[in-house]
């Protein structure tokens, strides 16, 4: 058996606090800027000769009361980078001084969609970051002013140039101030890290027209760029060189499925042959510590490929698990499933493992052994796994499963 599974810390397998209390940081980046951070999220705001503009609210009521205590003079504007929680959750805490709220167009959308889907999103949220299975208490504020395209307002001393686009999101938007030289992206580029294109399980993004709004923010040559809401701030050089990695990595990535897309390979097999080109590995702001290469392919592909994937037997199939119980009974055994999977995991051949395990599981769901061998592949994977995402995943489907055989033993 292999051992790296010992390399899992008990603190990993322990849901994350991000959404509780945590105190925001606070700083003054440049004279008329100020910044707000926790763990997932953060926001910025701009004092100009006549009121505030803030970008983006934080994820929580409670960590913007933060904010807000902070902020002196009235806030003339609220502008959304897009609609994830982390940037409009704590908009509620700011509305005293009737601020004008701008948003791209699509993002009243967004925000019908989260309250539609609310319960789905409880449960995909709980994977993606490992936390307890919670219905989401945001009181959505909806901008009071939308647009596409283009869009410039003049508050006191300084210009907003608003620029909407397809990126992480379809409401994206991305805020230049010329006077400072500063751009304020959004998630367009989440500080030092892989850019977040692929997520399994969100809606599909849009590599292409974020990389192209990549290249029109480098074109300004803005002296700072403020990533998230605005809580890391990356300065000159840095700012060139991390939009340089961001729009080579993508076009680069992107242009790969492309290719295999029209080459017919099939999705399981793209995902383990595209491959980030070799003096990108260890770009310090290519980090794949969130996101991960195969999530971006999975999310190229899914834009530009329909569900199936050129074999008769996907067009119209049944359930898997129909399928899986008739594999299990020509195997007739399930003790011949287990030794094939102990073989495999030796061989460190873990997912292979876990998908063959998996016909075991389905069909014979109550099966201990099955559970207890799937909680080992799983914590292996985890713990040789560097992004926060997949990750999570595996740690949550390892607390669950060890429910299950508590729940057995009733
Ligand atoms: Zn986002």
């Amino acid at each position: 058996m292999v051992k790296n599974s010992d390399k899992t810390k008990d603190k990993d397998l322990q849901p994350k606090q991000v959404f509780s209390n945590i105190n925001v940081k606070f700083s003054n980046p440049l004279p008329d800027v100020h910044t707000a951070r926790v763990v997932i999220s953060s926001c910025g705001w701009i004092d100009t000769t006549k009121g505030i503009i803030l970008i983006d609210t934080l994820n929580r009521r409670h960590l913007a009361k933060q904010v807000k205590e902070r902020i002196k003079s009235k806030i003339k504007y609220i502008i959304y980078t897009h609609g994830h929680i982390d940037h409009v959750g704590g908009a509620s805490v700011f509305l005293d001084d009737n601020p004008e709220i701008i948003a791209s167009r699509y993002l009243p959308d967004r925000f019908d969609k989260y309250k539609m889907l609310a319960q789905h999103r409880a449960h995909i949220n709980a994977i993606q970051f490992n936390v307890p299975e919670t219905l989401d208490s945001i009181n959505f504020v909806y901008p009071t002013k939308t647009f596409l395209g283009d869009l410039t307002i003049k508050l006191g001393d300084k210009t907003f140039e608003l620029h909407t686009t397809r990126a992480e999101t379809d409401d994206a938007l991305w805020v230049y101030v010329p006077e400072i030289n500063a751009a304020f992206i959004g998630d367009l580029i989440i500080g030092r890290l892989f850019p977040n294109i692929g997520n399994p399980w969100k809606s599909t993004r849009f590599a292409l027209d974020w990389v192209k709004t990549l290249e029109k923010i480098r074109a300004i040559k803005p002296k700072y760029i403020f990533c998230n809401g605005g809580g890391v701030m990356l300065k000159e050089e840095e700012a060139i060189e991390a939009l340089d990695a961001n729009i080579e990595v993508i076009h680069n990535l992107h242009n790969q499925v492309v290719d295999f897309i029209n080459q017919g390979m099939h999705i399981t097999e793209m995902i383990h042959t595209v491959k980030i080109p070799k003096h990108l590995e260890n770009n310090p702001y290519l980090s794949q510590v969130y996101s991960r290469v195969e999530f971006f392919v999975y999310n190229v592909y899914r834009w530009y490929h329909g569900y199936f994937d050129d074999n008769p037997a996907h067009l119209l199939p049944r359930p898997e698990k129909e399928v899986l119980n008739e594999i299990y009974d020509l195997i007739g055994n399930p003790q011949k499933i287990l030794k094939r999977v102990n073989e495999l995991f030796t061989q460190n051949q873990t997912q292979l493992a876990l998908q063959i395990l998996d016909i075991l599981i389905q069909t014979e769901p109550k099966n201990g052994d099955a559970r207890r061998l799937r909680i080992e592949l799983m914590k292996n994977l985890g713990a040789n796994d560097i992004s926060l995402m997949s990750k999570n995943a595996w740690f949550y489907y390892v607390n669950k499963d060890k429910e299950f055989l508590k729940s057995l033993k009733k």
